[in-house]
């Protein structure tokens, strides 16, 4: 086990920033632990240095102004579920941090953390001892995918269920690091790469999730998981169509990246379906099989175009 050799708890963005840029690369932010200190426990990560986020006063509110809902990333999950102005404008948000791990780790579990929470895989989120005996994986500076035995990429699976939410609903992340602010497409985020999921400078404080009001959203939900507690997901789709005909379809859990495809309401939904599918990547990381999960796409997709309409 890792023991942090040094703890700064900031109460400010820009205090953050600064201590992560005299540490970097040997830190880590944390919010509410359930990822980043299961990670170390676990010896994936052994920075020397954890910087608290959550003495930050402005990443706890939410608000709303007339086109959008601004989010402070250090909002937990449950306070998310419950938001009175979340469950009105935009319900789905409600419903996904619902479906999320427990209540007890929801109430610690920030929306950034889970946004920006490690990619997952069978073969990799194992203990050291495990992680030696198999000759470690291209995750943990091994030179083979246990999963597929090629060298070719590491596909660790995307886990978070609140991006693949906010995806389909057009949301964004503003960031603030060293070299100043920057408001970006929440997908713009993720790489596609299972060693390094995320792109994001190494001082970057995810500060604010912006979502888009007032567009008549109507959103369906899927989550497939061997039980319906605790579990990660093997699968999450969301699909969100507007008043303006638009339809963005996500989907986390089968490949490195959250998946997006949009279309219109006048698109064949098969087509859209076919398209969605293709594009996962989905390999043997899971407790699922890889053909049964690929199968489940089409169902859950199948399942909310009909519910929509
Ligand atoms: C048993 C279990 C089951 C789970 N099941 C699910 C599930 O079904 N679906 C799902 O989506 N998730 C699931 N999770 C993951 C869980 O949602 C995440 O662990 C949690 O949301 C992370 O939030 P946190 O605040 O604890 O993040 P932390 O653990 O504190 O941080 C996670 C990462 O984000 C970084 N970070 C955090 N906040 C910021 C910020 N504001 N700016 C920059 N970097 C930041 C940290 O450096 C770290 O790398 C599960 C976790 C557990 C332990």
């Amino acid at each position: 086990m890792n023991n942090a050799h040094t703890y700064f708890r900031p109460d400010s963005v820009g205090q953050a920033i600064r201590l992560a840029g005299e540490r970097a690369p040997d830190f880590r932010f944390i919010a509410g632990g359930t990822d980043a200190m299961v990670n170390r426990f676990q010896g994936t990560d052994a920075s020397s240095c954890l910087i608290d986020l959550t003495g930050i006063a402005e990443m706890k509110q939410i608000r709303l102004s007339a086109d959008r809902m601004l989010i402070g990333a250090l909002i937990t999950l449950d306070e998310l579920e419950r938001a009175t102005e979340v469950r009105a404008e935009a319900p789905l948000l409600a419903e996904a941090a619902r479906a999320v791990a427990t209540p007890v780790i929801r109430r610690t579990a920030t929306l950034a953390g889970n946004l920006l929470c490690e990619n997952r895989c069978i073969f990799y989120n194992q203990s050291e001892w495990w992680r030696e005996a198999v000759g470690y994986c291209l995750k943990c500076n091994g030179d083979i995918c246990i999963a597929t035995g090629g060298k070719g990429g590491c596909f660790s699976k995307f886990a978070s269920d609140m991006a693949v939410a906010l995806i389909s609903l057009g949301a964004s992340v503003r960031l603030a690091d060293k070299n100043g602010e920057q408001t970006v497409p929440l997908e713009d985020l993720y790489t596609g790469d299972g060693v390094q999921p995320r792109r994001l400078d190494p001082t970057a404080v995810l500060h604010t999730i912006e979502v888009p009001l007032g567009r008549g959203f109507r959103s369906v939900l899927r989550k497939l998981r061997r039980r319906q507690s605790l579990e990660f997901s093997s699968l999450t789709s969301a699909v969100t169509t507007d008043r303006h005909g638009s339809v963005r379809i996500a989907l986390g859990g089968v490949d490195p990246r959250p998946i997006l495809v949009t279309g219109t309401t006048a698109d064949d939904p098969h087509t859209l379906i076919a398209k969605t599918v293709k594009k996962a990547r989905i390999i043997d990381n899971d407790t699922y099989p890889r053909l049964y999960r690929k199968e489940m796409i089409g169902v859950f997709l199948q399942q909310s175009f009909e519910e929509l309409g």
